[in-house]
């Protein structure tokens, strides 16, 4: 049933933005926003309550599938990081470094808890902090009891409203509801969702100090060899792919992207039609090696389709990977079942499909059937091809941070001093240096020079270079810049900001072997103008310097949305001359940082602009608008925020 409510209701809140978006009396406007909120609040309590009588009816299964917890926290954290920022709140996550990461089971169900405790937290908090906790209750070589633990400064709750606090409907007074909202609903939801997950959920809280929820989970361990057969990923160029789906739009938007990564591919329309097709260029000795399915198509599905595909042995070999939109529970099983060696869900994420496409051609055929790549596979794996070194000669550091280094998932080699680490460098490619600065024989300012130099066979001599400093004094921290290093972390190292520095420095680091330019969705094949980010080229701009890169993106971003909204309003106000010297900044900033795209929505504005077409200029402001949100995402994909 849920599809058939929550289909009007779709309609109803997509109807109501749009009316939003007319020209509109204030009192009209007002009305219209009360609507689109109420309806808003009553879709998520529709959510809610299709969840809730899903469990009780004993109708929910949990996933079961290889997923990077550290991934799925830190990613559910993040959904407040800017409603916790609005109300000065102090928002942190700390997982301790023993607590692995590379586990099976269902990671959706466990981002739901939280994002309910952690959402709770936000809320009831005025003013403090918010503090998520992950630590290890128990452990063996199977598996694991996280406990998780979300603790706030907020208004905390009376020991008789904790009796009642997890059952269905209840908040802890009549009055929450008028001053916060909510349902009562949410916390019912996780207790049985923790139970489902094994574990249990409870809460301490004083009135008026604060509250700390924690729920426990069982998770079972991915065991060496799974994550081993999965560290290899192949190079996509020229690769023969066939991509199905009925809707011309989806198949335009995925051979795009096929193009900028130069595959080889073909489309399908429709099942019967990719059929046909495998079955010729496999008689031609031309077999795709992959295929990507869409799950949702009118005759026969995606999943209907991987089974004539798995059974006619002219042509099972070929890689399935499955789209889908439906984002259902449960479905991994069914996908393995069918033969799928991938699954991802639309909205695709450029990096992902890549990645995903990587991850599969590169496996080893003993392997495809036991495997299914979805996105947490391949964050995980992205961890698993990065290669750290650690120069350092204290045993104890040498100990802390390759203990850290290893729960993360990465691999990482140790050289004692800075000429150890010259030799490794120069045998093995690395991703990134964590470098001491006091050693015997050669110091890490000396090899930071000696590298950045040139003068010795250094496989990557741009390779971001981070100091471990124990007195990380302003003079040092400088020294080390000087030296050509990137950055730098206080000694003793702490977990939090080790991994912290190795998100930013290696989030847009050449892991996977991309193409040249990533971000280049390109409508007609060719189409330069198309091109949203042209990274390298600005790179190149930069003299291959990625903190001035950073940097630069950063100016780009401190005033951009301000002139966005002095250029909205001169457009409004029809102050054409402020509109044009608005705009025109704008196109210089987008040129500035190389976003392509944006640069020439600015430009075709400016143009309406000079030539006085007043009644193009709301549209082509929409466009340059959208062109900045395009930016911003793949900017934020390519990890610049
Ligand atoms: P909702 O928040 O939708 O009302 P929940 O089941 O998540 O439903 O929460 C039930 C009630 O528990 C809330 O209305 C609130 O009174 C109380 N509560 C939950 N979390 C907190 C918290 N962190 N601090 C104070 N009170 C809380």
């Amino acid at each position: 049933m849920s599809h058939e409510i929550r289909t009007p209701m779709n309609g109803i809140i997509g109807m109501t933005s749009l009316l939003l978006e007319t020209e509109l009396s204030a009192e009209q406007r007002q009305f219209a926003e009360v609507v689109r909120n109420s309806s808003e609040n009553l879709l998520s309590l529709i959510n809610d309550i299709l969840d809730f009588s899903k469990i009780e009816a004993g109708h929910l299964s949990l996933e079961e599938i290889d997923f990077d917890l550290r991934t799925t926290v830190e990613d559910a954290v993040e959904m407040f990081a800017v409603r916790a920022h609005e109300k000065n709140l102090e928002l942190a996550c700390f997982i301790a470094p023993e607590v692995p990461s590379l586990l099976i089971g269902d990671p959706g169900r466990l981002r739901q808890i939280l994002v309910n405790l952690v959402g709770n937290a936000v809320k009831f908090t005025q003013k403090g902090e918010v503090v998520v906790v992950v630590s290890v209750d128990h452990e063996n070589e199977a598996e694991a009891v996280l406990r998780f633990r979300v603790r706030d400064t907020g208004i905390g709750i009376s020991s008789e409203g904790i009796s009642r606090l997890f059952s269905l409907f209840t908040q802890v007074d009549g009055s929450t509801t008028r001053k916060y909202g909510g349902t009562g609903l949410g916390l019912a939801i996780s207790r049985q969702l923790a139970t489902l997950l094994g574990g249990k959920i409870d809460v301490t809280s004083v009135e008026g100090q604060g509250s700390e929820f924690w729920f426990t989970a069982r998770l079972k361990k991915q065991t060496q060899a799974d994550a081993d057969a999965l560290t290899s990923m192949a190079d996509i160029r020229g690769i023969r792919i066939l991509v199905v789906d009925d809707h011309a739009v989806n198949r335009l938007l995925v051979a795009s992207l096929l193009t900028s990564w130069g595959c080889d591919f073909s489309e399908a329309e429709d099942g019967r039609t990719a059929l046909q097709m495998l079955q010729q260029a496999a008689g031609e000795g031309r077999p795709f090696k992959l295929a990507l399915l869409d799950m949702q198509m009118p005759e026969m599905d995606g999943r209907e389709l991987s089974e004539h595909i798995k059974a006619d042995p002219a042509i099972k070999t070929t890689r399935l990977i499955l789209l889908t939109s439906l984002g259902q529970r449960g479905d991994a099983q069914w996908i393995k079942e069918s033969g799928f060696a991938g699954y991802l869900t639309k909205p695709i994420r450029q990096s992902q499909l890549h990645d995903c496409l990587a991850i599969v051609a590169g496996m080893a055929a003993d392997v495809v059937a036991q495997t299914l790549v979805t996105r947490h596979r391949v964050a995980e794996t992205l961890r698993r091809n990065v290669r750290i070194l650690l120069v350092e000669d204290n045993y104890t550091n040498q100990e802390v941070a390759m203990t850290i280094l290893h729960k993360l998932g990465y691999q990482a080699d140790l050289a004692g001093n800075g000429i150890e680490a010259l030799v490794a460098l120069e045998q093995q490619f690395y991703n990134l240096v964590l470098m001491d600065c006091q050693m015997p024989q050669m110091d890490g300012f000396e090899a930071a020079r000696v590298i950045r130099s040139g003068r010795r066979k250094v496989l990557n001599s741009r390779i971001p270079i981070i100091a471990m400093t124990a007195n990380a004094m302003q003079g040092d921290r400088e020294r080390c810049l000087e030296a050509g290093m990137d950055d730098y972390i206080a000694k003793p190292v702490q977990p939090k900001d080790l991994i912290e520095k190795l998100s930013l420095w290696l989030s847009n680091e050449n892991i996977t072997r991309k193409p040249e330019n990533k971000y280049a969705v390109k409508a007609a094949a060719k189409d330069e103008e198309m091109v949203i980010f042209a990274e390298d080229e600005l790179k190149e701009r930069m003299m291959q310097d990625l903190s001035l890169v950073r940097h630069i993106v950063k100016a780009f971003y401190s005033d951009t949305p301000q002139h966005f909204s002095e250029l909205k309003k001169a457009i409004r106000e029809g102050r054409l001359e402020d509109a044009r010297r608005l705009v025109h900044g704008i196109k210089g900033s987008s040129a500035n940082i190389a976003a392509r795209a944006m640069q020439n929505a600015a430009l075709d504005l400016e143009t309406q602009i000079k030539e006085n077409k007043v009644e193009l200029l709301d549209e082509k402001f929409a466009q340059l608008e959208n062109q900045f949100s395009v930016l911003t995402s793949a900017l934020r994909e390519g990890g610049y925020f």
